[in-house]
């Protein structure tokens, strides 16, 4: 029998060997010892003096009720491991299939590549489309647009090799809690990320290991029979009767018949617009708008007491909720960071974090973001909630001269709604220009931004003080739109059509997103080969 136990709390670090004897104590456990113990998690849980707080697997030859363990071991949670939790999503070894289903996978994001991988694994014939370049080129535009403020509308912090997560701080959280969450650390670790994350509370990787693992992860794909294509933007396809036939690149087309694979993230407004124009219906979606926060990370490790022998940055996460509808949260947080110009858009300005896996710099910074829905832009059209994040966009990049320096406001003028005079120093290159976000953001957000931020000064004394700037604007915190897939994937127009990851609206980060794909290539695999 193999047993799950959670929130399982010990005043020091503890090995396996010591979790073997711990394990023996537990009431209603009268046992052998455990045929073998693997620790799933390790995390600090720093509220009061630290506890660390494990979640492992167990294997013990007898059959327990895990109602009497709960019953008798108050605060832990046990659980038996079911098959799902067992078998991972990917198949160990390739299968070789005779006329093999053709599958396009568009987006080379966490969700195009987890689904890339999964299906060929499964003996697909894949090919994945990227509408950037690959990582090493992707990264020399990325250079550019920080050091001389020149943005490639094609390869950027958003588009290429990698997806949005590329150029990211690498935060490998999710809320989701599904046992493939494992899986996927561990092949990061296969691929050269760093060991610690698969037991990891709160596993980081960084850019710059996510970039060389992403190099990686495409190497196996190709040895895997994908066949990848970049600089390859679906910009139209053909279709016969509830079928898509080919996607079309400019010239190029792409047999598609079994299937589509469509991840294409959150920031391709041409590809929403290309799917609105086939009638593929959409649905606009709440999701939250505001600006980056800054600070020096020395004051964020006082704050949260670290010792200053501490090499670690400290993170924070703060949320005030106004009133029913109205919330303003912190949003990927990036210590030891920098703030990065994430726009995929001529003339439009958008900001949000990165780091590298060291997270050594000087500041901290995180979204502070209010919370708008339809009642905010209206639901008439699919694309209401993506023009107002649009219009924000558009006026930021208007207040800092029509160029890809970041608006910026110290948190004080910005509580007396006054322009700053002068700015501290910051993270993002190529460099601030003053402003007055009372004039960018729409003014119910600046409302409830101010609201929260006097809550978070009393709380957290410096939170809102001189140290502090405000840098803008973050819009992209989820996807303002959704496309409804059905029980199968697909969608009803087309049944060849499987809308994934976070411009789908069904994920919100990189761990999420590649559990999606890994979703998504279970339905093509149970449509298929079951
Ligand atoms: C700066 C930054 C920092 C972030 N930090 C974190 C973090 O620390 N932790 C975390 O979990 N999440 C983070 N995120 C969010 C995370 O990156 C995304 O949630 C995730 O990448 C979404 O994955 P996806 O595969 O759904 O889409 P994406 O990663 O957005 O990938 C979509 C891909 O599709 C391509 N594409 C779009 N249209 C077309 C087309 N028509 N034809 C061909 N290709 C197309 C794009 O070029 C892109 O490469 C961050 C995002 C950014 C921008």
């Amino acid at each position: 029998m193999k047993l799950a136990i959670s929130n399982w709390t010990f005043e020091n670090t503890m090995d396996e060997t010591n979790l073997f004897e711990a394990f023996a104590k537990l009431s209603s456990v009268q046992m052998t010892s455990p045929r073998s113990l693997e620790i799933i998690k390790e995390s600090i849980d720093q509220r009061h003096k630290p506890r660390y707080v494990y979640t492992v697997h167990v294997d013990i030859n007898e059959n327990i009720a895990c109602e009497a363990l709960n019953k008798n071991n108050p605060g832990l949670h046990f659980r038996e491991l079911s098959e799902k939790d067992l078998r991972g999503p990917v198949e160990k070894t390739r299968t070789i299939r005779d006329n093999p289903k053709k599958i396009c996978v568009v987006g080379s994001g966490p969700a195009g590549m987890f689904a890339a991988h999964s299906l060929s694994m499964s003996g697909f014939d894949v090919t994945l489309l990227e509408r950037g370049n690959d990582v090493p080129n992707r990264h020399k535009k990325v250079k550019a647009l920080f050091s001389e403020g020149q943005l490639d509308s094609e390869s950027n912090i958003c588009f290429g090799e990698g997806g949005a997560g590329t150029f990211s701080d690498g935060k490998l959280t999710t809320r989701k809690n599904h046992p493939w969450i494992r899986w996927i650390l561990s092949e990061f670790v296969r691929l050269g990320g760093p060991k610690e994350i698969i037991k990891a509370g709160k596993p980081h990787i960084g850019s710059d290991r996510l970039r060389a693992l992403t190099i990686q992860f495409r190497k196996m794909l190709i040895e895997n029979g994908v066949k990848v294509h970049f600089n390859q933007c679906v910009d139209d396809f053909k279709t016969e009767k509830s079928k898509i036939e080919k996607l079309c690149c400019g010239e190029s087309e792409y047999n598609c018949s079994d299937g589509i694979v469509w991840a294409s993230g959150h920031s391709a407004r041409d590809s929403y617009q290309l799917l609105h124009n086939k009638e593929i219906p959409l649905e606009a979606k709440p999701f939250a708008v505001g600006v980056r926060i800054e600070h020096q990370q020395a004051w964020v490790n006082r704050w949260k007491n670290m010792a200053e022998t501490n090499d670690l940055a400290a993170d924070y996460s703060v949320v005030c909720n106004l009133d029913k509808d109205n919330s303003v949260y912190s949003f990927c947080m990036c210590p030891g960071g920098q703030i990065v110009c994430s726009s995929s858009h001529e003339g439009y300005h958008v900001v949000n974090g990165m780091s590298n896996y060291r997270r050594n710099s000087e500041f901290a910074n995180a979204g502070l973001v209010a919370k708008v829905s339809l009642d905010d832009f209206g639901s008439e059209s699919p694309f209401d909630g993506l023009n107002y994040q649009a219009e924000i966009e558009k006026k930021a990049y208007e207040a800092s001269g029509g160029t890809y320096k970041a608006p910026a406001q110290r948190v004080s003028d910005f509580l007396i709604q006054e322009k700053s005079k002068t700015l501290l120093p910051s993270s993002y290159q190529p460099g601030l220009i003053p402003c007055n976000f009372w004039e960018i953001l729409p003014e119910k957000v600046c409302h409830n931004l101010k609201k929260a931020l006097h809550q978070f000064e009393e709380k957290s004394p410096g939170f809102a003080g001189g140290g502090a700037q405000l840098i803008g604007t973050e819009t992209r915190t989820s996807s303002p739109i959704r496309i409804p897939r059905n029980k199968d994937g697909a969608i009803d127009k087309f049944e060849n059509f499987y809308p994934c990851g976070e411009g789908a609206g069904y994920a919100g980060g990189i761990i999420s997103a590649a559990l999606d794909g890994l979703y998504i290539a279970d339905c093509l695999k149970k449509k298929y080969y079951a």
